[in-house]
C-alpha cells in the first residue's frame, strides 16, 4: 500500500443489514474495497454483490457538481449553474417570503432514509425553527402498517434480538420477505447457518417461489393479500389445540379469551377457501411453530403493503406472544425495513407528529425539554403526512417544498398526481447527488455529497447504530447534506441554533436530546466499529434484547 493510501471503514448503504467494509482511498479517490475480517462486525467480512460494487457510482459523470437554477419549464430539466452563495440566498429569500405571506405551514420538508442520522436531525430542526412540523420521509409509507401493528401489541416496532440469536432458533418463519435476494449477507450468515448448523426448520409464506423459499421445509403460498386469513387460522390452531405458553401468557399478556373468541371461526378449512393454502399445511405450520421452543418470525413488505397489513402484523405478533417467544435468546421478531437508515431518520425526528427520539409531539414534558435545549419554541400543531402533502400542494396550501435526498416523483403512489403537484408548486428545492426525476422540477438544485463522502451515522434493522467514515472527496462543489442545511439556517438568521462544524457536533447534540441514544457518542462509535444496539442510555450500555422484563405498552403487557 502506497503512502497516500488509507483504509477507511464504512457502512454499506445499500440495505438495512449494516455490513461494514473498507474503502482503500488514495488522496481522496476511492480505489477499491477491502473486506474487514478482523473487527467483530455483523457481516464477518462478507459482502453481497451490492456491497462489493458499493462505491462505483461515486465517479459517475452525471453526479451533480455545482448548484443549479431552473431556466426551462418545470420538469424539462433545463438549468444553469450558479454559485453556492447565490443559491442559498435565493432559497432563504423565497422561503422567508412564503412564510411571511402564507404562514409557516405553507412550508414542507422531506428527509431521507438515505441520509445520515445527523442530516435528518438538522433538517427537522430547521423545519421546526421555521415554525412547521410538515416533515416526512418515505420509509414511513412502506413500514407504517408494521410500526402501528407491532406498536399496538408490543409498544415498540423494532427487531427484538441481535442477529446471532437466530442461530439458536429451532424454527424460522419468513413471511412476505425474501432475504436471500434482498438482504443476502443476513440470510447467508444467519438464516442459512441456522438451517445448516442448528437444523432449524424454515417456514416461508410467500405466493412466489422466491430464492428464500427454495430453502423452505414448509412453503405456504397464499393468494396475494390473503396472508391475514392464514395468520388467523394459525392462531386458531395454536389456541384450540392449547399449544400456547400458558405461564408466559398469564404473566405477560391479556385478552386471550377475546382473541380466542375472535379466531374461533377462522379454521384452517376457512383459510383454505380464502387463501388457497391447504388446511393441512396451515395446521402443520402452526404446530411446528408453536412447539419449537425457540422461533424467529420475520416479515417485510409482502405483509405490510396491503390494506389489511396492520391486522396481519398484529396477528403474527400475537402468535409470537402466545408462544412466549419474547425476551430470551434464540427468538426474534421483526419487520425488516429496506433502506439502510430508515430507523435513523425516524429517531432523528423527521415525522409530522413526533420529536427526535420518536417522542410524541403532544408529550409536553419532552417538547419542553427539547425546546429548552434548542432555545426556540417548537410548533405544537402536528404536520401533515406525505400523501396529504401532495393534496396540500395541489390545493395551494403548501407553497414551498424542500427535498433532501429523496425522489417522490419516482417513489410515491399515483405518480401523475405527484407530477402535477411538483409542476404547480410555487417553490421547490432539491438537494441530491444526481438530477433525479424530482430534481428536474426544482427551482434550485443543490449538489450533495454521497454516503462515502462524509462522516455519517446509520441505524441498521438490528437496531444497531454505527458510524461510517469519509472515504472519498465529493465531486466539484458538492457538500454533505448537513452542511447545506447549516448554510441555509445561517442565511435565514437562525445560525445561533445551528452552531455545528462537523457531524460529530450534531451527534453530540443528539446524545443530549435523545435519551435512548445518549451513549452512542462519536467517541464510542469510532472506537467500537461494531457500534451498539439501541437503547444505549450511557456509554457502557446497550440493549441487545427487547422485552426481557415486560413489553413497552402502558401496562407492560401484550
Ligand atoms: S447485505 Fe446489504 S448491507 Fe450487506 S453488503 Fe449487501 S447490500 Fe450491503
Amino acid at each position: 500500500m502506497g503512502m497516500a493510501e488509507k483504509l477507511v471503514s464504512v457502512v454499506c448503504p445499500w440495505c438495512s443489514v449494516g455490513c461494514r467494509f473498507y474503502i482503500v482511498s488514495v488522496n481522496g479517490y476511492p480505489k477499491k474495497i477491502e473486506f474487514d475480517y478482523e473487527n467483530d462486525i455483523r457481516n464477518h467480512g462478507k459482502l453481497c454483490p451490492k456491497g462489493v460494487a458499493a462505491f462505483q457510482y461515486l465517479r459517475h459523470p452525471d453526479r451533480l457538481k455545482r448548484p443549479l437554477k431552473r431556466v426551462g419549464e418545470r420538469g424539462e430539466g433545463k438549468f444553469v449553474e450558479i454559485s453556492w452563495e447565490e443559491a442559498i440566498k435565493e432559497i432563504a429569500k423565497k422561503l422567508s417570503e412564503i412564510r411571511e405571506k402564507y404562514g409557516p405551514e405553507a412550508l414542507a420538508f422531506l428527509g431521507s432514509e438515505r441520509c445520515s442520522l445527523e442530516e435528518n436531525y438538522v433538517l427537522q430542526k430547521l423545519a421546526r425553527a421555521l415554525g412547521t412540523n410538515n416533515l416526512e420521509y418515505v420509509c414511513r409509507l412502506c413500514q407504517s402498517t408494521a410500526v402501528v401493528g407491532k406498536g399496538k401489541v408490543l409498544g415498540h416496532p423494532g427487531l427484538t434480538n441481535p442477529f446471532e440469536d437466530i442461530l439458536k432458533a429451532k424454527v424460522i418463519v419468513i413471511w412476505g420477505y425474501n432475504p436471500a435476494a434482498s438482504n443476502p449477507v443476513f440470510f447467508g450468515q444467519y438464516v442459512e447457518k441456522a438451517i445448516i448448523d442448528n437444523n432449524a426448520t424454515l417456514i416461508v409464506v410467500d405466493p412466489r417461489k422466491t430464492e428464500t423459499a427454495k430453502y423452505a421445509d414448509i412453503h405456504l403460498q397464499p393468494y396475494p393479500g390473503t396472508d391475514l386469513a392464514v395468520a388467523l387460522a394459525m392462531l386458531n390452531v395454536i389456541i384450540t389445540k392449547e399449544l400456547y405458553d400458558k405461564d408466559f401468557v398469564a404473566e405477560r399478556a391479556e385478552g386471550l379469551e377475546k382473541l380466542a373468541t375472535i379466531v374461533e371461526r377462522y379454521t384452517p378449512e376457512w383459510a383454505e377457501e380464502v387463501s388457497g393454502v391447504p388446511a393441512e399445511l396451515i395446521r402443520k405450520a402452526a404446530i411446528t411453530f408453536a412447539t419449537a421452543g425457540t422461533a424467529a418470525l420475520l416479515t417485510n413488505e409482502g405483509v405490510n403493503q396491503h390494506t389489511n397489513g396492520t391486522k396481519t402484523v398484529m396477528a403474527l405478533t400475537e402468535m409470537m406472544v402466545l408462544c412466549g417467544y419474547f425476551g430470551k435468546e434464540g427468538v426474534m421478531s421483526g419487520a425488516i425495513p429496506g433502506a439502510h437508515n430508515g430507523m435513523g431518520a425516524g429517531l432523528a425526528g423527521v415525522e409530522p407528529d413526533a420529536l427526535p427520539g420518536k417522542f410524541p409531539l403532544h408529550a409536553e414534558q419532552h417538547r419542553k425539554r427539547i425546546e429548552e435545549a434548542w432555545g426556540f419554541k417548537i410548533p405544537e400543531k402536528p404536520g401533515i403526512t406525505y400523501v396529504e402533502m401532495v393534496d396540500a400542494i395541489l390545493e395551494g396550501k403548501i407553497r414551498a417544498l424542500y427535498v433532501m435526498g429523496t425522489n417522490p416523483a419516482k417513489s410515491l403512489p399515483n405518480l401523475k398526481k405527484v407530477e402535477k403537484a411538483l409542476k404547480n408548486i410555487e417553490f421547490l428545492v432539491v438537494q441530491d447527488i444526481f438530477l433525479t426525476e424530482t430534481a428536474k422540477y426544482a427551482d434550485i438544485v443543490l449538489p450533495a455529497a454521497a454516503w462515502f463522502e462524509k462522516d455519517a451515522t446509520a441505524i441498521s434493522f438490528e437496531r444497531r447504530i454505527q458510524r461510517s467514515f469519509k472515504a472519498a472527496e465529493a465531486p466539484g462543489e458538492a457538500k454533505p447534506d448537513w452542511e447545506i442545511i447549516v448554510m441555509l439556517a445561517k442565511e435565514l438568521g437562525l445560525g445561533k441554533y445551528f452552531n455545528y462544524s462537523s457531524a460529530d457536533d450534531i451527534l453530540r447534540e443528539i446524545n443530549r436530546i435523545v435519551p435512548p441514544l445518549a451513549g452512542a457518542t462519536p467517541e464510542r462509535l469510532k472506537k467500537n466499529l461494531k457500534g451498539c444496539m439501541i437503547h444505549c442510555p450511557d456509554e457502557n450500555t446497550e440493549t441487545p434484547r427487547l422485552f426481557v422484563k415486560g413489553f413497552l405498552t402502558p401496562n407492560g403487557k401484550a
